[in-house]
């Protein structure tokens, strides 16, 4: 298997390649020049894999399809040692829980920092460090957050070999609660950076940092944001294990709804239906911020500048454009690299915009994508109700999906088709919001009781690239 760009480069490379590589040398986003299609004998197998061995071999099966520069025993034996009962709190590591007849959630939130983004940036930090060994090189990840990716990838990283993270966020903006996780690290090769600013200062920091060539070879910067490829393959994984959970053969179809940012999660539902997963709809769930919304409903991708980004109670989907969205768009185009570079490269950059419309509404049936958006009103009423009527405490991301799901419902039911909404987060790290809309302060998993009171490792600094370049000097040379 090798991957090409969605903006028509000619290079074709292998996994491990572009493994730590952001873009590709045209701006596009790497995609596999094709989808392994499955057939019925390889779901039921998958399925069997899946009963018997668990979600860890499932993975091996799965990235297997896509990886052939990692030795087999090599990449099950990290698959192996990412997705563990010990780390995930549960032997299937993402399992159903049902609400109503056919509507579930399905517990991506399990993982070191209680947000999905763990169940690919585990796997990430084990895949990095194999690969930076076997080329005995180093790399310092130089990130932006406002909260979840950020964490997510200091647990990933923590204590690996051959990697440092410098991680800045906006000083005093993430939730204490948030701000506990990442600072109480007190690994050497966690760098947490407080910047005196919001968080689009930090990211022009990244973007002044990528920028300098010169300085990003000597120190080795690299990223993790969501548009690397691996990430997107990892969350792959726990679509076939969400439908093995809701059927019982592969007859059946189930559908998913994903609260969505950067359009990472359900782009990774999307190449789950492009190599045969029967999903009938893909409903992708917005807050306020409704780019993708908007797109769906009309077929016009309009980004958003900052003033227009709203601040919202699930922050982690408070996104001006979604970057991982050129990966669909490129599908929806029959593969077409050329219009993928028009659209993304020139037209977007100069109008803000671009027009799809006319392709929409069969786009939409022949990939099965659906949209709907939720405000702090509707979160609010859907964690109130899915307490009161199932016991059950949702985060404010996980509201959005279960309000879009319903209202989604509703208006197209789907009899005997399973509806499984993703739960991106646990209800802790957005607690002045649970309390908000129940009175009481949600449940606190016992690893995390007191975490607010720990030691701090942090430092301060102006939001000065100046600055901030002679620090990682200063820790890398
Ligand atoms: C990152 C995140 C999202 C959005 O996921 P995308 O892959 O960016 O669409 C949703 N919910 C939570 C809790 C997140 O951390």
């Amino acid at each position: 298997m090798k991957y090409l760009s969605t903006r028509g480069h000619h290079d074709r490379k292998q996994f491990c390649e572009i493994l730590l590589e952001g873009l590709a040398p045209d701006g596009g986003l790497y995609l596999p020049e094709n989808y392994p299609m499955l057939g019925k004998p390889e779901l039921a197998r998958l399925r069997a894999v899946w009963q018997t061995k668990g979600y860890a071999d499932l993975a091996f099966e799965i990235l297997s399809l896509y990886i052939n520069d990692i030795p087999s025993a090599d990449l099950l034996a990290l698959c192996r040692k990412t997705y563990t009962e010990a780390v995930y709190g549960t032997k299937d590591i993402v399992p159903l829980k049902q609400l109503d007849d056919g509507f579930y959630l399905q517990a991506l939130s399990n993982g070191p920092t209680l947000a999905f983004k763990d169940m690919a940036m585990q796997l990430l930090g084990n895949l990095f460090e194999y690969e930076l060994a076997r080329r005995g090189e180093t790399l310092n990840i130089f990130g932006a957050t406002s909260g979840d990716t950020g964490s997510a990838a200091e647990y990933a990283m923590r204590g690996k070999r051959g990697v440092r993270v410098f991680m800045t966020s906006p000083a005093g903006r993430m939730s204490p609660f948030q701000q506990a996780q990442m600072f109480s690290l007190m690994d050497e090769n966690i760098h947490n950076i407080a910047i005196e600013g919001v968080f689009d200062d930090c990211q022009d920091l990244v973007k002044a940092v990528s920028n300098d060539a010169a300085f990003k070879a000597k120190y080795k910067i690299g990223t993790v944001n969501s548009i690397n490829w691996a990430r997107l393959l990892a969350q792959v994984v726990y679509y076939f294990a969400g439908y093995f959970q809701a059927t019982n053969k592969d007859e059946q179809k189930v559908s998913f709804t994903v609260p969505s940012g950067n359009f990472g999660n359900v782009c990774a539902g999307h190449v789950a239906r492009m190599m045969g997963l029967p999903i009938q709809t893909l409903v992708v769930a917005t807050n306020e911020n409704d780019v993708l919304d908007e797109f769906f409903k009309t077929g016009v991708y309009h980004v958003r500048g900052t003033v227009d980004t709203h601040e919202t109670s699930s922050p982690s989907m408070d996104i001006s454009k979604a970057s991982n969205f050129e990966r669909f768009v490129f599908d929806m185009l029959n593969r077409d690299g050329a219009k993928v570079k028009s659209l993304f490269g020139e037209q977007l950059s100069k109008t803000g915009q671009f027009d799809l419309s006319n392709g929409i509404a069969a786009a939409l049936t022949q990939y099965g994508f659906a949209s709907g958006r939720s405000t702090h009103a509707d979160r609010l009423a859907t964690i109130k109700s899915t307490y009161e009527t199932h016991g059950v405490m949702i985060d404010t991301h996980t509201a959005d999906g279960v309000k879009v799901a319903h209202e989604f419902l509703a208006k197209y039911p789907q009899p005997n088709v399973p509806m499984i909404v993703l739960e991106t987060a646990l209800p802790i790290k957005f607690a002045s919001t649970i309390v908000e809309a129940l009175g009481v302060e949600p449940t606190r998993p016992v690893q995390f009781e007191g975490i607010e009171a720990l030691p701090k490792r942090v430092l301060n600094m102006p939001a000065d690239v100046a600055t901030i370049k002679a620090y990682i000097a200063k820790v890398c040379d």
